[in-house]
């Protein structure tokens, strides 16, 4: 009945009375858009605000009218292989500056993990660049000898080979002391024109699969641990935020688990296929088309917006 009615919503047959009327959903599970403005916004990047090198429609717009609108806004990603100063500058360079203390990403939450409850481990991450520079800066110890490895971090790494794969085996089957932790649980990151790159959860999938031991620990989406540090960061609650993403099994669901409105955005991974096949509870409060349908479509023309 819900995904029905969602589905017919997409299409843009139904207002969000209608779509009430007929689900008896209230004011959750699946209004086309919202009818508010919220306190803080917090956004996926990838295939939510850009696309490989470009800036997705209306995010631009959107992102500027909310910091006009003294709106707090926050970049998330899981992706591991930049940090949030490389970040800052692909988004300036795409023509939105940002500065990079609004950007959080895997970088930091598994810098900031380890750093509160393992800070005397050794390490060993199968990780690119800036993990490791972030760890080095944090003073956290890193090895490659498996006799000295505490903490195995599977990453996002373009590097990975035989070598690393035999260093965490070691680690965690031959030694037994090494635990498996996970920078985020992504299958892989979405390009443009529909192709991918194989993401951290392939390199999980790897080394779980020669030791027989599971990754312990998620530092990324869905793990509330991101959107828990965000709410810190700019001091306000779960329920004043809405969490856009592209993915439903990411953002949706930390924002769901975290109590943050939510909104997917069908710019990316999710398609109007998937979200009719999901029951209520792993559906978003809003589906847009485009980004910038979070901003209530009654102040459009108060914004001097026009349909692109
Ligand atoms: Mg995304």
């Amino acid at each position: 009945m819900v995904a029905r009615d969602l589905q017919t919503m997409l299409a843009g047959e139904s207002r969000v009375d209608s779509m009430v009327q007929h689900s008896g959903a209230g004011s959750s599970g699946g209004s086309e858009a919202p009818d508010r403005l919220y306190e803080g916004y917090v956004f996926d990047l990838d295939g939510t605000i850009y696309l490989g090198d470009e800036l997705l429609p209306g995010a631009k717009r959107l992102i500027l009218k909310l910091r006009e609108l003294g709106k707090r806004v926050i970049f998330l990603s899981n992706n591991p292989t930049k940090d949030p100063r490389m970040y800052a500058e692909k988004l300036g360079e795409l023509g939105l500056e940002t500065p990079a203390s609004e950007i959080l990403n895997t970088v930091v939450t598994m810098t900031r993990w380890l750093l509160s409850n393992h800070p005397e481990a050794t390490v060993f991450p199968v990780s690119e660049e800036p993990l490791k520079n972030s760890l080095s800066e944090a003073g956290i110890r890193m090895s490659e000898n498996p006799a000295e490895i505490d903490i195995v971090i599977a990453s996002y790494d373009r590097g990975f080979d035989y070598r690393k794969l035999q260093i965490a085996f070691d680690a965690i089957w031959f030694y037994e002391r090494a635990m498996l932790v996970t920078t985020n649980p992504d299958r892989y990151c979405p390009f443009p024109g529909g192709r991918g790159e194989p993401d951290a959860a392939a390199i999980v999938a790897a080394i779980e699969a020669c030791t027989g031991k599971k990754c312990q620990v998620n530092v990324g989406k869905p793990d509330p641990i991101m959107l828990d540090t965000i709410m810190d960061l700019i001091g306000l609650d779960a329920k004043d935020c809405v969490m856009s993403g592209d993915r439903l099994y990411t953002e949706i669901q930390m924002a769901k688990a975290a109590g943050t409105p939510s909104a997917v955005v069908l710019t990316g991974e999710t398609t109007e296929r998937d979200l009719a096949g999901k029951s209520k509870e792993n559906l978003p409060d809003y589906a847009l088309e485009r980004i910038d349908q979070l901003v209530p479509r009654d102040l459009w023309d108060e914004f001097g917006w026009e349909d692109e």
